[in-house]
């Protein structure tokens, strides 16, 4: 058979063996690990540096994102990850998504999950199969607790399996200074704890169903929601601040 000199041996691609890496033993579990952090704390963009790394030491690795509507678009798009991302939504069994690039004769070394706040247990349970299993080294990145302070249904699976976890904290404060550890949902310019979760997490696949109450894309302009960093002091409080809007927040119409 005739290949490219400098392209990798496409008859390695089948083998759960890395060619370039190969020294790397096949025998090795990979590793699921999970960086946690509030909105706009830098995961994305740490999603891509760690998947930069790695290719550039020839590793092949796919990018997941979950799918959702909810309203942290930015994290997605901002720094441009949902071009090479493939979405996930409830139904997606990652395990068949690796498959599938084996079976189009590519390799898989590591996977990248963002928005992994969003997957369901059963997605987490596949990573966790793949990295012991495929010995894929998986990347979890996503937001640990809701605008009610709890965890995400993915979250908390991520940090019950999870090899490691890791908090990013890149310098995202609350408006008094302290560290932002909660994502307070502000509709209309007040603080909201409790109420539907449908705009972060329930968001079942597009299937034609209603949108949702609030916030929901064909709603009237007349309802914003948007998402602020809070530490937990202003958090129990609903204090947002002396300047509530301030730049770049987020803001569904
Ligand atoms: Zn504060």
């Amino acid at each position: 058979m005739t290949t490219p000199a400098d392209a990798a041996d496409p008859t390695d691609a089948l083998s759960a063996v890395p060619a370039e890496s190969g020294r790397r033993a096949a025998t090795v579990p990979g590793r699921l690990r999970f960086f946690y952090g509030p909105m706009d704390c830098g995961k994305s963009t740490l999603a891509l540096q760690i998947d930069h790394n790695h290719a550039r030491q020839g590793r092949v690795g796919l990018l997941l994102v979950r799918f959702d509507r909810s309203g942290s678009p930015r994290i997605s798009t901002r720094i441009g990850l949902a071009r090479q991302a493939i979405e996930l939504d409830e139904t997606t069994d990652v395990r068949g998504l690796v498959r599938a690039q084996w079976a189009a004769g590519r390799r898989v070394d590591y996977l990248i999950v963002d928005e992994a706040q969003f997957l369901n247990e059963g997605q987490v349970e596949q990573l966790a199969e793949l990295a012991d299993l495929a010995h894929l080294d998986v990347y979890c990145f996503g937001i640990a607790t809701d605008f009610r302070g709890r965890l995400f249904p993915g979250a908390q699976r991520l940090f019950e399996v999870a090899d490691e976890l890791q908090a990013v904290q890149v310098e995202v404060l609350c408006w008094c200074g302290s560290p932002g550890r909660f994502n307070g949902r502000v509709v209309n310019g007040s603080l909201v704890r409790a109420g539907d979760t449908v705009l972060v997490a329930d968001t079942t696949a597009g299937d034609g169903s209603p949108s949702e109450e609030e916030g929901g894309p064909n709603n009237e302009a007349t309802t914003t929601v948007r998402y602020q960093v809070l530490c937990r002091r202003h958090f129990r409080s609903g204090d947002l601040g002396p300047i509530p809007a301030a730049h770049g927040q987020l803001t569904l119409a």
